[in-house]
């Protein structure tokens, strides 16, 4: 019998798993023939330490350590807010909110070169903002977790039954025992819960659709920060010499493989041409994936308060990178009894006790 065994193999999981190896043997089970196939595989792969509610900020100033420490996570990205007529005072709480240092709008234009000076009317900067290589930080938990268990792709899981030592889990065709179960499965976690036979959170998936789109005509993007408009209505981020650009939609949903509908991709990109001077000519990919929200918007991390041998590893929403390090150290504190250094707040703020 494992120690840990966890279901999901996204950022969640595979982070959750790298911190339990150290404890005891984990066995990491995903549905899909790859790890980070779903939400995980689908980011804007930003890293912010001063953006989203307080347990979100607090986990990702947890991280930056293990970010700027790790090698080649992170790159330097910087980010702009801008407003167009009307928008000033939404940009004024952005740029409270994040603590933005405002610029003008000649200084947006030259870290952005294709604004345009007639419709954007003022600006905000930061560059305390990098890009995440999320594929060599899902690769390096993995190696983690593999170090002291394994991981299992193609192996949905479809039955769990709780035993007297633990838990007993029926996926692809095989029988896996552990001690604790591990919910990591994004989107599905609430199902995950049902079938644990422990109440759900309600949990909500929303979808965010990105286009991939070429580069204006004369123009090296690399350099660029990410640039949001005010209220966070769109966002533009340079992407191996092409844009991705999204709409930021948050339309609730049911768990599935997301995709993203033409409709709203043209709005976001409607809303990007609408601040600069050069059209999108040509669209090169474009894809969704579900962030998942519990109903007060914080993570849920730690034991059940029904059943200490399931814990919730859940509702990372848009964030789940960003505080991957500090979140997966939280849930190992909470299974091991350890002291976390996180402020009392944080803690009660994320506490799957908040939900019984
Ligand atoms: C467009 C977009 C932009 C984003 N931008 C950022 C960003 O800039 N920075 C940031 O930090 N975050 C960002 N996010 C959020 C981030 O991607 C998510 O918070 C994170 O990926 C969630 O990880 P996860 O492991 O919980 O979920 P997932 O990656 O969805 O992983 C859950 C896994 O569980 C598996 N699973 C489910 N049920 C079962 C089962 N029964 N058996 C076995 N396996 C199962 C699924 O197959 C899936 O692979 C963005 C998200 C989107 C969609």
């Amino acid at each position: 019998m494992d120690d840990f065994l966890i279901i999901g193999g996204g950022i969640a999981g595979v982070s959750a798993g790298a911190r339990l190896a150290e404890f005891g043997r984990v066995t990491l089970l995903e549905a899909e023939t790859a790890l980070a196939y779903h939400a995980s595989g689908r980011s804007a792969a930003l890293y912010v330490h001063e953006h989203g509610p307080h347990a979100t900020v607090a986990l990702a100033r947890a991280s930056k350590d293990d970010f700027l420490s790790a090698e080649g996570w992170l790159s330097p990205r910087g980010v702009m807010f801008i407003a167009g007529a009307g928008e000033e005072e939404t940009l004024a709480r952005n740029i409270a909110d994040y603590r933005l240092t405002p610029i003008s709008v000649d200084e947006a234009r030259q870290k952005v070169p294709v604004l345009d000076p007639a419709r954007v009317v003022a600006a905000g900067w930061d560059e305390e903002a990098w890009d995440i290589d999320t594929d060599r930080m899902i690769q390096s938990y993995a190696r983690a977790v593999r170090a002291n268990g394994q991981i299992v792709t193609g192996a949905k899981v479809e039955k769990i039954r709780r035993t007297a030592q633990g838990w007993q889990v029926e996926a692809g065709g095989a029988t896996h025992e552990a001690r604790v179960l591990v919910n990591a499965a994004g989107a599905w976690a609430d199902a995950v819960a049902r079938m644990a036979g422990l109440a759900p959170i309600g949990l909500v998936p929303k979808r965010r659709s990105i286009a991939r789109v070429a580069a204006p005509e004369g123009f090296d993007p690399s350099p660029w920060p990410m640039t949001f408009g005010a209220g966070e209505s769109w966002y533009m981020k340079p992407d191996a010499g092409a844009l991705l650009i999204s709409p930021a939609d948050a339309e609730p949903t049911t768990p599935h493989d997301a995709w993203a509908d033409d409709m709203v991709l043209a709005e976001g990109i409607a809303r990007w041409e609408d601040r600069v001077t050069t059209p999108v000519t040509r669209m090169i990919a474009n894809w969704a994936g579900l962030r998942t929200f519990a109903p007060d918007g914080n993570v849920v991390l730690g034991p059940a308060p029904q059943d200490d041998a399931f814990v919730w590893c859940a509702g990372q929403g848009g964030f789940g990178f960003l505080t991957a390090p500090g979140a997966s150290r939280l849930v190992a504190d909470r299974v091991t009894g350890r002291q976390s250094a996180l402020d009392a707040r944080t803690l009660s703020e994320t506490d799957p006790a908040r939900f019984a």
